[in-house]
């Protein structure tokens, strides 16, 4: 449930139809779109981190909700989560200029909660890995001893998330590509942003 009141809306008046402005790529939406809410360019690589690690959290459990207990509703909460991870990763992936298209969509596959259960602990162990490497590249950047990580890294782990939340989607009759543009498009109303997505890139053949 929405936690967003009336008060919270006021001062952010939805614009007018033909002041939206359409993007074909999630990355070029994301940018877009974060000059338009972060306009001090205030948001740290920790803010990012720690969002997607909070995204992935919300993702976990609405899966684990979604297999137990399915309707309309608790897949489209599932959804709306896979997609907020996604757009998490690449608001990570564009600091270093990293390109991170979606895996493809796999063949369909049946629903079995045993392996479900282990995709999402996999996707538990990619964020922790995001995690980790965000925090060694603080470190660097504050000077602190210890040990490093690298860019390259963290677009492995960012790529990791991606194909176990691909995974988990299409466990749950879901298609990423379109949770990602949804999403994004929802939460640009809902706060009352110009920015809009169209497509989302995908990998070709892999
Ligand atoms: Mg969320």
């Amino acid at each position: 449930m929405s936690n967003t009141t009336n008060e919270d809306l006021q001062g952010t008046l939805a614009p007018t139809s033909d002041s939206l402005t359409y993007h074909p790529t999630l990355r070029e939406a994301n940018i877009t779109r974060q000059r338009e809410w972060d306009t001090g360019n205030q948001m740290t690589l920790s803010y990012s981190g720690n969002e997607l690690a909070g995204e992935v959290g919300e993702a976990i459990e609405a899966a684990a909700y979604h297999s137990f207990k399915p309707t309309a509703v608790t897949k489209a909460n599932l959804a709306d989560e896979l997609g907020d991870v996604v757009i998490c990763c690449d608001l990570l992936a564009m600091r270093y200029d990293i390109p991170l298209p979606l895996p493809p969509h796999p063949l369909a596959v049946p629903f079995d909660r045993e392996i479900l259960f282990a995709v999402l602990v996999d996707l538990a162990i990619a964020a922790g890995a995001v995690s980790n490497i965000v925090k060694k590249l603080e470190r660097e950047a504050i000077g602190m001893k210890g040990s490093r990580s690298t860019p390259g890294h963290l677009a492995d782990a960012l790529d990791t998330v991606l194909v176990e939340a691909n995974d988990i989607a299409a466990r749950s009759g879901l298609v990423l590509a379109d949770c990602v543009a949804s999403k994004f498009n929802a939460t640009s109303e809902k706060v009352g942003l110009k920015t809009r997505l169209l497509s989302v890139e995908s990998r070709d053949g892999d």
